[in-house]
């Protein structure tokens, strides 16, 4: 168990939990823990921020049980692109979700943010720590799709050509089931797919 040092949040990590568990449906709250030991695990072999990615892993899927409305509140409030307001949850959890983090929470540090915002989605740039939570939200223990453990091996081995395995896969489901792409998955698409083995 780690003890944060103050610097990305004044909570503790017991705080912390307590603050994810008012938010979310037990199953949730379940996912966002085994998503932060994941993350943890991946950052230790990385070298990424321990601290950094347990937060993030935490706080990822904060905003997923928050109403429409405070999603179009806060996209008004903060002056976030309009056309923002012609998605929905699946896209407003992370990328909205950031902006309700920083003022809740006030997690303010941009890296453990960006991560968030691109959870979903992924996005053409991403940290270190950015591609660790988006794979992590993948690959967690209890994650069950066809291609699962060849996601899991990959994130091991090489975390963007992880990264990659999880784009094509995810947009190729989109397509196969007639949904809607948001563009910045399309970016992240043609960013980190072609020509990658
Ligand atoms: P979760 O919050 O842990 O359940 O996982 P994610 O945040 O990664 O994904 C939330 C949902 O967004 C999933 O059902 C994805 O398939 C979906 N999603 C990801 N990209 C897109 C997109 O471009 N368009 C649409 N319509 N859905 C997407
Ligand atoms: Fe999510
Ligand atoms: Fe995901
Ligand atoms: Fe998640």
């Amino acid at each position: 168990v780690i003890t944060y040092s103050g610097r990305y949040t004044t909570l503790s990590r017991d705080q912390l939990l307590e603050k994810l568990e008012q938010q979310l449906k037990p199953s949730r709250f379940e996912h966002v823990k085994r998503v932060e030991q994941t993350a943890i695990t991946l950052a230790r072999q990385y070298g990424v921020d321990v601290e950094k990615a347990s937060i993030a892993g935490l706080v990822h899927d904060y905003a997923k049980q928050r109403p429409d409305d405070d999603f179009k509140a806060a996209i008004q409030k903060y002056q976030l692109d309009a056309d923002l307001l012609n998605w929905n949850n699946a896209i407003w959890h992370g990328v909205v979700g950031a902006e309700l983090i920083k003022a809740e929470l006030k997690i303010y540090d941009e890296e453990i943010l960006d991560a968030v915002r691109y959870h979903t989605t992924g996005n053409r740039y991403m940290t270190t720590l950015a591609q660790i939570i988006y794979m992590a939200d993948y690959i967690e223990p209890a994650r069950d799709f066809d291609g699962v453990a060849q996601a899991r091996l990959l994130t091991k081995q090489d975390l963007s050509l992880a990264v990659a395995y999880q784009t094509q896969h995810t947009l190729a489901y989109l397509l196969a089931n007639n949904q809607r792409i948001y563009p910045k998955t399309i970016e992240t698409y043609n960013a980190w797919v072609p020509d990658s083995q």
